[in-house]
């Protein structure tokens, strides 16, 4: 067994389970995937010692954590900032229509949905946002991150600790029938800044303009959940070093070479490490379509009191993990650390003075 220190994140996790050795009744769970060559009796049990998180639990993680929580991965931590809703089950396997009725955050949805399916590994539920001033929290003690994100400021982030920390992580995205993965081993081959020196968003449509078929998630985080097994395995010599992509629909694919760290890479080459000093890290960023999210952090919210100072103003619905304001024609929905994503406007404005006037400034 490898025992890690875990981390002692200021939200609640939740932690079902703790069956690691392989008993037999263990063993014939993970039959069919033991009699595979590629990973064995000593493999599985590497899986069952294996520490992984996965950042991000929309349609990209929960495909990741699916897999790899049925595969036998023995702990694994599911770091989500946002709340299940009916337009995410399209995608979103994780989740159903009652998670989505209480508005129950991701990680503490998906980990309660692990729970349900297999009881032998640990699901840890971090309902944050990733940020530079809590990643090593965050992220301390696991072996490898796996990137469940659908933006690149949080993609750089993790880069910026992968590289400086010396951890694997895996690069997956998905958006319209396009599915793209890449693995990021420190020192051995090419960071996300050495292939992107700039967020390439600026060129790329999101989700939100794009659609998505749930289809091209789930192959990305197919591929790269095929990574992680390799990685936790110890099958090392068999890692993909490029960075693939895959058109679905237009039958269109594309590889670039990730074998060699770049020189000159301002992460991995000069070791400055920007995103994790949070240079220019926004406190208000737009999030999704027609919503804002207020980061804050340092403002633990009492639902029992603030339900009875917003409810005079619109109607308030409080439930373990958030407390929903409706305001017409503004959703607010908090979090208890202070966080809040406000539905019914793009205007960074407006939506800080609903919270200044509600929350507090
Ligand atoms: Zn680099």
């Amino acid at each position: 067994m490898m025992e890690a220190v875990v981390p002692q994140p200021s939200s609640r996790i939740i932690c079902l389970g703790r069956d690691t050795q392989m008993k037999p009744e263990l063993q014939e769970r993970y039959s069919r995937q033991v009699l595979f060559g590629g990973i064995g009796a000593d493999g599985q049990q590497r899986l069952l010692d294996s520490r992984v998180a996965i950042v991000g639990c929309g349609a990209t993680g929960s495909a990741l954590a699916s897999l790899l929580a049925r595969a036998g991965v023995g702990t694994l931590r599911i770091i989500d900032r946002d709340y299940v809703e009916p337009s995410n089950l399209q995608r979103q396997t994780m989740f159903d229509e009652s998670d989505a009725a209480e508005s129950l955050p991701k990680a503490v949805a998906a980990a309660r949905k692990i729970g349900s399916f297999n009881s032998h590994i640990i699901a840890e539920s971090l309902a944050n946002d990733l940020t530079p001033g809590n990643i090593g929290e965050l992220l301390g003690g696991v072996q490898l991150i796996l990137d469940g994100t659908d933006n690149f400021e949080t993609r750089y982030l993790i880069n910026d600790y992968a590289v400086k920390n010396s951890l694997p992580w895996i690069y997956t995205a998905a958006v319209g029938s396009y599915a793209a993965t890449m693995n990021v081993l420190p020192g051995q081959t090419a960071c996300l800044s050495c292939i992107f020196p700039e967020s390439p968003t600026g060129m790329i449509e999101t989700c939100e303009t794009a659609g998505i078929l749930n289809s091209a998630v789930n192959f990305a985080a197919s591929v790269a959940a095929t990574e992680a097994l390799k990685l936790l395995t110890g099958a090392r010599l068999n890692l993909r070093r490029t960075l693939n992509s895959w058109d679905l629909w237009k039958n269109e694919r594309a590889e670039v070479s990730a074998d060699k760290p770049r020189v000159d890479c301002q992460t991995c080459g000069k070791k400055d490490f920007i995103h994790l000093a949070g240079e220019g890290r926004p406190h208000i960023t737009l999030c999704g379509r027609n919503s804002v999210q207020i980061h804050e952090h340092d403002r633990p919210i009492n639902f029992g009191e603030i339900s009875e100072r917003l409810s005079p103003h619109g109607s308030v619905r409080r439930g373990d993990f958030v407390l929903k304001f409706w305001k017409e024609p503004f959703e607010m929905t908090l979090f208890p650390d202070g966080r809040a994503i406000i539905k019914g406007t793009t205007d960074t404005a407006v939506a800080r003075d609903l919270y200044a006037k509600y929350v507090g400034n």
